[in-house]
């Protein structure tokens, strides 16, 4: 907080709010020159990440092979584990790209993302065990089938598959950090979990949201050719040919045929740091973040993340005296207290007194403002908005690049909080890949994706079942 000193700074050495302002916009400005070099440096690093294990962006084969025919058919359970709820889905796969989705949600909370690992798988069994249940008894209460359910658990972390029912967990993001999982088989202790409550489930995929959502896109729109989620994290799936891959070379897979890959692109520039233009305050983010040195993209971008950018740029201006001079700003002080939902409304309010705003900072902060801080906060959620889009362009730009995908244009399948909700997400992503590819970069249309991570898991344990009984 301020002290008196502060207050009484000499105005020589201290910046107003409309300096701060040119300040500001300079470093979250990032110009198409710069988007250029960050997309040319991406590709790259892409290409490294195919070629060797270990790199910053892991690149990580999915075993999901090639695109689905659309005529996959009959019923599959989903379980989705991803950042702020646990969700059991039972997928009904009709073909002709049509499907009907049964879903309960359950929330998790702050201690169970950090609590004992094997205890959250279980708890993901025991809640799909209470799905089964409570879908599939009979009058007594008994379930019985022919055989067990089949299901794709949808575990959106960084896991190193060797097959589709196998993944060790890199290391946790979005904040998690639950012990004794990082290193492990996710799907071996999902097994296990399930063999203790007697769950009649059979695991046959382990997936990521990303690569859900390319094949469940492509299950519904064959123009699909990248799966990317915007939410909570951010990262992207697309597919590669197998002899693309070099890193897989020996495993003895059919060099003729593709592979979905999970780029993990969140990680972009963490050890590097040589093409983000990253500010003091992402620098704070990582620094106190439970993973510092990890996931450098992903936290300029991901809705975990830009509501805490926005809060640090407020307190180093509460700090210089600039705003909410004279009031307690204690409430604001609260690292993560400022949610990335909040400067989508900001951003929304469209009157000319900004009541909106007026109104979240006297409700959640009890804080006045000024109309001249109501406009500074609006300018600041446009310049954190519209970087996050930007760079995100760059990521799109470079699979684009990467696989030659401009001349002809693609369909890029997209979900999450940030994408959906966030004003403008969209059109300035369009902006942005416009900016790096001049007219041409039109040809590139992002769009609101199906579930992936409820159907795409379906989808990918049609098509792995599908093969298995091809003998493959
Ligand atoms: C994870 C990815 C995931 C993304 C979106 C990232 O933090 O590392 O695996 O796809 O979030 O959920
Ligand atoms: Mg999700």
């Amino acid at each position: 907080t301020r002290t008196q000193d502060d207050l009484t700074r000499p105005s020589a050495t201290k910046k107003d709010m409309s300096e701060w302002l040119v300040k500001l916009e300079h470093m979250f400005t990032v110009t198409p020159q710069r988007m250029r070099m960050i997309v040319d440096g991406f590709v790259e690093v892409l290409e490294k990440g195919l070629a060797k294990e270990g790199e910053d962006v892991p690149m990580l084969p999915t075993y999901v092979f090639g695109w689905p025919t659309g005529q996959e058919k009959g019923a599959y359970l989903a379980v989705d584990l991803g950042g702020t709820n646990l969700r059991v889905c039972h997928v009904e796969l009709e073909g002709d790209g049509k499907f009907e989705v049964t879903q309960t949600k359950y929330r998790l909370t702050e201690e169970q993302k950090h609590a004992d690992g094997p205890e959250l798988i279980d708890f993901c069994a025991e809640c799909l065990g209470r799905f089964v249940q409570d879908h599939y008894a009979d009058d007594d209460g008994n379930v019985i089938l022919d055989e067990p359910l089949s299901l794709g658990f949808t575990f959106s972390y960084p896991c190193v598959q060797e097959a589709i029912d196998h993944g060790v967990l890199l290391r946790w993001t979005k904040g998690f950090g639950a012990p004794n999982i990082e290193g492990h088989d996710v799907a071996a202790m999902f097994k296990k979990s399930l063999a203790k409550f007697d769950v009649p489930v059979e695991l046959v995929a382990l997936i990521n949201d990303t690569t859900g959502t390319l094949i469940a896109s492509a299950y519904v729109d064959t123009a699909t050719r990248a799966g990317i989620i915007f939410g909570t994290g951010c990262n992207a799936a697309y597919m590669e040919k197998i002899s693309s891959i070099p890193k897989i070379a020996d495993k003895g897979l059919d060099q003729t045929e593709e592979m979905a890959i999970n780029c993990e692109w969140g990680a972009f520039d963490s050890s590097t740091h040589e093409h983000l233009p990253r500010t003091p305050y992402d620098v704070i983010i990582d620094e106190t973040s439970n993973k510092p040195g990890q996931q450098a993209f992903e936290k300029m971008i991901a809705g975990l993340y830009l509501g805490e950018v926005f809060r640090l740029v407020m307190i180093e201006l509460i700090d210089e005296g600039v705003l909410f001079l004279g009031q307690e700003t204690y409430k604001v002080e609260k690292p993560f207290g400022f949610d990335t939902a909040f400067l989508s409304l900001i951003e929304s309010d469209t009157t000319d007194e900004l009541l909106t705003v007026t109104g979240l900072f006297s409700h959640f902060y009890s804080l006045d403002t000024t109309i001249k801080e109501r406009q500074f906060f609006k300018r600041l959620a446009q310049l954190i908005g519209t970087r996050a889009a930007r760079l995100s362009a760059c990521g799109i730009a470079a699979i684009v690049s990467k696989q030659g995908y401009l001349e002809d244009g693609c369909g890029i399948a997209t979900d999450g909080s940030l994408y959906n909700k966030y004003p403008k997400f969209p059109e300035r992503l369009g902006e942005g890949l416009v900016d790096i590819f001049g007219e041409k970069g039109k040809g590139i249309r992002t769009y609101h994706a199906e579930d992936g991570s409820g159907v795409g898991a379906a989808v990918i344990a049609a098509m792995t079942k599908a093969r298995l009984l091809a003998g493959k």
